[in-house]
């Protein structure tokens, strides 16, 4: 068994939620994205894309935070992410904004 040093049991709510978008195409297989996303969201394909390279794809969509690190990294423009609030987060970045009643 893989040690990953990642803590196990139930997750807590994360401040945000992300999606991944991939151009299959555009991406030449460098696995940069994968290796620089902080929450191991990425894994390579199986499958290979028309110039033969193995693409990513997002493995784990509930650890995509949409920091779109993996798009900062990518030398071909082949990904990017996407933010939003997670309705659930109740961290105290939560109440920012909101006056006291
Ligand atoms: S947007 Fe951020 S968390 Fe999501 S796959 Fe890209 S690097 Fe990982
Ligand atoms: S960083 Fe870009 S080119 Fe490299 S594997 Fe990821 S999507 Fe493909």
């Amino acid at each position: 068994m893989v040690e990953t040093g990642k803590a196990t049991g139930p997750k807590k709510p994360q401040r945000f939620l992300g999606v991944t978008f991939i151009k299959e195409e555009l991406c030449k297989g460098c696995a940069f994205c994968i290796e620089f996303c902080p929450t191991d969201a990425l894994e390579t394909s199986t499958q290979f894309n028309a110039k033969g390279y193995h693409y990513p794809i997002l493995a784990r969509e509930e650890d995509c935070n949409g920091c779109d690190l993996c798009g900062l990294y990518c030398p071909d423009f082949a990904i990017f992410g996407v933010r939003w609030n997670n309705p659930d987060y109740k961290g105290r970045q939560a109440n920012e904004g909101k006056e006291d009643k």
